[in-house]
């Protein structure tokens, strides 16, 4: 009898996500256009439906004319049901961001804050999470938790950074980011988060990808089936210290001729104070010093894609600070790509990132929507 009422318990959430994915997928359906495409009685349609408007995940959307002439009602997943904050720390800034379940961003704030590792930076970042909240008056019971992107590689259990130089946050752990934030906190890599929002605004047609995070040091993310492919230790994908040129430039892990030096926001940024925005103006008005280092930066970034394509044989994203600018330079870097190529026939795989300086922040929310979904 046990055994009966589990498997029916099974089926009934089994029918319920199957009527949630579907009006998750589609604009509006009709409880007859639900019933057709999942092979449903009326009965169980009809009561699933009624549950998950009780709940607010879905609302009747209008009316839709049906072949018998009939006006049906139809049925609509609610974006904003439910919504997740994300936060990315960096060395200067921290920049916040609201999404809904959908993965769209709805709300985004940038503040230019130096870190510190200090009570006082924590204190900031309840304050941001804070203001973003009030700012676009977000009611709080709809908030699913905060998502925090950092510069470091993380334990196995998300909850500890177990390398962390670029901002020297080695040990700090969830509990330290979550002193001053009033709901569910977890931490993640940077580009893993990146890559994950990056390959979730495709879903269905790319399931595999790596991600170039091409800001003020290098990073990078591996997706296989749609899953972040960790490593035993949690260091895949760091592109950033794959070596192009032994006994090169020295990188900030120790070594020599890593992509980092050579491919890091910075290398542009050198002749423009810092500003990448400035680098890119300096390119377009034709300065001869910012196009031989933008020439030289496309040639080093080429030689890293190429390892990673013949490794990987899957899209390649370009993310970061330098990928918010890379779509008017895609066809150049393709053009160096194609005399590097040994098995395609162009280099079509290189794509820019759909998600510019929000990325980082959007990811690492993201965590909290996709456990929201699957529990549904
Ligand atoms: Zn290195």
């Amino acid at each position: 009898m046990d055994r009966i009422l589990t498997a029916n318990k099974k089926i009934k959430k089994t029918n319920r996500s199957q009527i949630f994915n579907l009006l998750y997928k589609k604009d509006s359906l009709s409880k007859r256009d639900i019933q057709l495409q999942l092979g449903l009685s009326l009965p169980t349609v009809t009561q699933h439906l009624t549950d998950l408007l009780n709940e607010g995940l879905i609302f009747q959307n209008g009316y839709m004319r049906n072949t018998g002439g009939r006006n049906a009602i139809t049925y609509s997943f609610k974006d904003d049901a439910k919504l997740a904050i994300g936060l990315d720390i960096t060395r200067h800034h921290i920049t916040a961001v609201v999404i809904n379940l959908q993965g769209a961003v709805i709300a985004q704030l940038r503040i230019r804050y130096t870190f510190e590792r200090t009570d006082t930076y924590l204190r900031r970042l309840g304050e941001v999470v804070n203001q973003i909240i009030s700012e676009n008056a977000i009611d709080i019971s709809r908030v699913l938790g905060v998502g925090v992107g950092l510069p470091g590689l993380t334990n196995a259990s998300y909850d500890r950074i177990v390398y962390g130089k670029i901002l020297d946050i080695e040990d700090s752990t969830t509990e330290d980011y979550s002193r001053y934030i009033h709901f569910p906190v977890r931490i993640f890599n940077d580009a893993n988060a990146a890559c994950d929002i990056e390959l979730y605004s495709t879903t269905n047609t790319k399931p595999n990808g790596f991600y170039i995070m091409l800001s003020n040091n290098v990073g990078g993310a591996i997706f296989i089936n749609d899953s972040v492919y960790t490593g035993d230790d949690f260091r895949s994908g760091e592109i950033g210290h794959l070596n192009i040129h032994p006994g090169g430039l020295r990188c900030y892990c120790g070594q020599r001729g890593c992509v980092d030096p050579y491919c890091s926001a910075t290398v542009l940024t050198a002749i423009s104070d810092g500003n990448l925005n400035q680098f890119f103006e300096l390119l377009e008005q034709g300065d001869q010093t910012a196009q031989s280092i933008w020439s030289a930066y496309l040639q080093h970034l080429a030689l890293a894609i190429r390892n990673v394509r013949v490794l990987f044989d899957c899209p390649i994203i370009i993310g970061g600070y330098v990928g918010a600018y890379i779509d008017k330079y895609l066809d150049e870097l393709k053009q160096i790509l194609d005399t590097y190529n040994s098995f395609d026939k162009n280099s079509d795989y290189v794509v820019a990132c759909k998600y510019k300086t929000e990325s980082i922040a959007a990811g690492a929310a993201l965590y909290f929507v996709k456990k929201f979904l699957s529990a549904i």
